[in-house]
């Protein structure tokens, strides 16, 4: 260290756990990072991905100037032609001919504007995020049980639980500090025990003190049959029950008697490891239960969700320390974005589009000339009206959809045929860029100056310690510029992020009317010097005092109605069957050392040597009967595309299924996007696809 360096404290822009970084800009411009010793979330930790941040800030690949048509231009040119093309099709085919698609990775300063602009200015709901992709179901499921999206705990529950049920979830490499958090406490407390209910043996599988291997999509089977035991063993919580919640008997009687031999048959378990599990949760009062992913990403996925939170519902075992139901969201802003009504069918404020107080109030404090009155086009059903021709101009930020999303070749097809695509982006993403007619050079990490929020509710800055390169600008500039260029400038004149911030709060405030149970309406007269050095903080907090508990839901005070948390009634379905020539069930997901398409963490060789390239797990025994032999290449084919990869044979799959990692995309290998091979299929209430479940053939690539 000399003088002359830098240390910034900022946040981790990689996963929902939002880990404190210190990031220090050495004299000779190299930046080197360390985990914040001070931040709530990590305490100094940091995990492969955080630790290798300083080894991905080079601007190789970096847009640095707006361009239309693939030709250099300037912010103004372009913002009068974005602004000019969104007016004109409101203009001539109304305001849900347009619409944004945004990410997890945007800042909730970025995503509020966003959200103004679209609900409150142009009139329609048509904004949806990548976040869709990644906790949609675990909202749904939170409004349906509590009448908000309000996660009840905190990560210390888990250091402070007997029980940690782990259910579709790899923390250890997809949350990794909080991981690392969980180990420490099983290495200090011998009578922490940690189940694991996923049907891939993972890396997490380390610290289980028992795997449930289950068939894919019948958590609802389990769940189910964790309610009923749990009442015929005597466990309820009648008192809790009785006083704070409703609909218990109902959601017991649709689960039926406990048959611990229909559910084995339901789940493919053993019966005897279902009944252990089952007195675990019995016996054991502080039980944490986290979920992931291959809960929320299922075309069951808000039922599992409510499956889950019923048995905590029953137990009263929620917001008490080491208790609780506990959704883990993957990107670090997915939680931000829900504060700010970043879905197609939220509204700023935790405010519900289809409430009419609530756009009334979100309308009376804007002072806004419209409000979008019916929720829009969630992320699947956006880019299947975009194919149909219905959006005449989209906005994409921070994401790149033509990787990420299911059936992706027909999102590539439907950019291809969009009259006017914009695109906002850190580099030059090879799958979704072609298709820009505008494309503007955005912030990245390292750049931006914001707030996050983790999966815990507790919001951390983003703060700059580089400066802008070139004409990149951050994403909330570029819609306010928008904003003022098709008319609305009054309403669009920030000049920092911190009035950004402000204003949000003042929204919270607003609606809460003062309230202090609820949100960051403290925070309303933040001033920017204040803003500029704010410590991560868990809603809710007054803004000099923190107060004892940040947990929720102990003493009921939920946000519905009648204040009672709703017990729902969900009926398992055994998942659809498979057609004989798609015989292999494909489920998708992370590996530990990349991040989403790989934009950032293919940058660094150290990451890069972890897995070099995709793969598809295959157990041994189906490779055996389909020729297979390790190492070959395969192709995975359903209905909607295919990827070729190298067969990596592992008895840590379940036969009949087979798993390929989500990031490679035709940037970094060939063939082997596969989002391109999932099904178009999503939950009916959350509107989340079913990334983990879909039928697929499986056969050995020839070399002839
Ligand atoms: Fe970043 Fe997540 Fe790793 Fe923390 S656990 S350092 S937030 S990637």
């Amino acid at each position: 260290m000399t003088d002359n360096d830098k240390t910034t404290r900022t946040t981790c822009p990689y996963c929902g756990v939002g880990c404190g970084v210190l990031a220090t800009r050495r004299e000779d411009g190299t930046v080197t990072v360390a985990g914040d010793p001070h931040h709530p979330a990590n305490f100094g930790r940091l995990c492969s991905k955080g630790s290798a941040l300083g080894e991905t800030l080079s601007l190789d690949d970096r847009l640095l100037y707006p361009e239309i048509a693939g030709k250099r231009s300037d912010w103004d040119t372009a913002l009068d032609l974005v602004a000019g093309k969104f007016t004109e099709a409101i203009r001539d085919h109304g305001p849900d001919s347009v619409a944004f698609y945004v990410s997890g990775q945007i800042l909730t300063e970025d995503y509020y504007v966003a959200n103004k602009l679209m609900k409150g200015f142009i009139g329609s709901a048509n904004i949806d995020t990548n976040s869709r992709l990644c906790m949609a179901s675990s909202v749904a499921g939170h409004r349906r049980a509590f009448g908000t999206d309000t996660v009840p705990g905190t990560y210390e529950d888990l250091e402070l639980a007997d029980l940690v049920v782990l259910v579709g979830s790899n923390l250890a490499w997809c949350h990794p500090v909080l991981f690392q958090r969980l180990e420490a406490a099983k290495a200090s407390n011998p009578a922490l025990r940690v189940v694991v209910i996923d049907p891939r043996r993972t890396a997490t599988c380390a610290i289980a003190d028992l795997h449930l291997a289950l068939k894919p999509d019948t958590d609802v089977a389990l769940f189910n049959g964790l309610l009923s035991f749990l009442a015929e063993s005597n466990a309820l919580n009648k008192i809790y029950i009785n006083r704070f919640t409703e609909g218990f008997h109902k959601s017991l009687e649709i689960a039926g008697p406990c048959e611990i031999g229909a559910i084995a048959e339901a789940t493919g378990l053993e019966r005897r490891d279902i009944a252990l599990f089952y007195k675990m949760v019995a016996r054991t009062e502080k039980t944490v239960t986290v979920y992931s992913q291959g809960v929320n990403q299922s075309v069951a996925g808000t039922d599992k969700v409510n499956a889950i939170i019923n048995t905590h519902l029953a137990t009263g075992r929620i917001g008490k320390p080491g208790m609780g139901p506990f959704s883990v969201t993957g990107q670090p802003n997915a939680m931000g974005g829900r504060e700010v009504g970043g879905l197609a069918n939220m509204l700023a404020g935790h405010m519900e589009l289809e409430n009419a107080h609530h756009r009334r109030v979100v309308k009376d404090f804007w002072q806004s000339p419209v409000i979008a009155d019916k929720p829009g086009l969630k992320a699947v059903d956006l880019f299947k009206a975009v194919g149909a021709g219905r959006i005449k101009a989209l906005w994409i930020m921070a994401t790149s959809p033509v990787d990420s999303l299911p059936d992706a070749d027909s999102v590539a097809e439907a950019l291809r045929v969009c009259p006017f695509v914009v695109v906002s982006e850190v580099t030059r993403t090879a799958d979704t860029v072609p298709f820009a007619d505008v494309l503007l050079p955005a912030a990245a990490w390292g750049e931006k100056d914001g707030t996050v929020t983790n999966s815990e509710r507790r919001i951390s800055r983003q703060r700059p310690f580089l400066e802008l390169p070139g004409e990149a600008r951050p994403d909330w500039w570029q819609m306010n510029e928008a904003a003022r260029k098709m008319g609305f400038g009054e309403a669009f004149s920030y000049g920092n992020a911190a009035g950004i911030f402000r204003e949000h709060a003042a929204l919270s405030d607003y609606r809460n009317g003062g309230s202090r149970d609820f949100d960051i309406g403290a925070y309303k007269d933040v001033s920017d010097t204040h803003y500029d050095s704010l410590p991560p903080f868990q809603w809710p907090q007054a803004a000099e005092s923190p107060p004892a508990d940040t947990r929720f839901f102990s003493n009921g005070g939920f946000f519905t109605e009648g204040r009672k948390g709703r017990f729902v009634p969900v009926a398992f379905q055994a998942p659809r069957r498979r057609e004989r020539a798609y015989p292999f069930i494909l489920n998708t997901g992370r590996v530990r050392d990349q991040w989403h398409t790989m934009t950032r963490t293919a940058k660094t060789a150290r990451l890069m040597s972890h897995i070099a390239e995709p793969f598809a797990e295959i157990h041994p025994d189906d490779a055996a009967r389909l020729g297979i032999a390790a190492a070959e290449l395969v192709e995975v084919k359903s209905p909607h595309g295919s990827v070729i990869v190298r067969a990596l044979l592992t008895p840590r799959v379940r036969k009949g299924e087979v798993y390929v990692p989500m990031h490679w995309t035709d940037q970094f290998a060939s063939r082997a996007r596969i989002d391109a091979v999932v099904a178009p299929e999503t939950d009916p209430h959350s509107g989340q696809p079913g990334s983990k479940f879909t039928p697929v053939a499986v056969s050995r690539v020839s070399m002839a």
